[in-house]
């Protein structure tokens, strides 16, 4: 069997850079005014995983929520929704070894641009894409932006980076810890699934029969990338 070096690995950001839940559920938790608002959301969160309502009506459903409890919102107030998220471990090391290697290194998230930008330049990764807002002069918050990356169909953002990049499929690994992160598996590119925490993306992983990290380190990943490779370099 012929293999292809691999060239590019594409990261989905919360919960496998970082050691967090979805980013945009910790703006959430930090502006809900208490039982009866995280209902609504989780309610909203269902019908969008089940593809009833689009991302955008997601997000404006959301930002109208935090609105009822902070009328004007600063972008330090969402800057500060992350204080304490950590990177995952081994996530500094295994982007490194990549980069030495010369392999391209992409985030590919759907969640929020202000976070996700931060751990880009932290990780000093290639390229980064994720959702955001739209903000005044002053910082305070306008609205949410048309949908970037959309949660459902990352491949798209994928496939861009295959044509700009002048890659082969082949030539891809995507990783992700949800089953909406099969999405960057584009045809003819690999897929690793790291730490799955949800029921649901544990059973997606499997039916799609993808390989599968448990444990949240991401060094783990390391001889999948590269098979001929028993161990992550030191
Ligand atoms: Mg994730």
């Amino acid at each position: 069997m012929l293999f292809l070096m691999i060239r590019a690995v594409a990261f989905d950001c919360d919960g496998v850079l970082t050691d967090n839940g979805s980013s945009w559920q910790m703006i959430h938790k930090h502006f809900s005014t208490g039982a009866e608002d995280d209902e609504k959301h989780q309610k909203t969160l269902r019908k969008f995983l089940d593809g009833e309502i689009s991302e955008g009506d997601f997000v404006e459903h959301d930002i109208a929520m935090w609105r009822k409890s902070r009328s004007e919102i600063h972008r330090d107030d969402i800057m500060r929704c992350y204080s304490g998220t950590g990177l995952m471990e081994g996530a500094r090391e295994v982007v490194q070894s990549l980069k030495e290697r010369g392999v391209f290194v992409a985030i590919v998230s759907s969640g929020v641009d202000l976070f996700v930008g931060a751990i880009a330049s932290m990780l000093k990764v290639d390229d980064w894409v994720a959702n955001g807002f739209e903000w005044d002069d002053d910082g305070a918050l306008v609205r949410g932006l048309p949908t970037r990356v959309y949660t459902h169909d990352k491949g798209k953002m994928v496939e861009k980076l295959v044509r700009i990049n002048g890659l082969d499929p082949a030539e891809v690994v995507s990783v992700g810890d949800s089953g909406t992160d099969l999405s960057m598996k584009i045809e003819g590119s690999k897929f690793i699934g790291f730490n799955p925490t949800r029921e649901r993306s544990i059973e997606e992983f499997e039916e799609a029969g993808v390989p599968v990290v448990r444990g949240k380190d991401l060094r783990m990943i390391w001889n999948h990338i590269f098979p001929e490779e028993d161990f992550f370099p030191n």
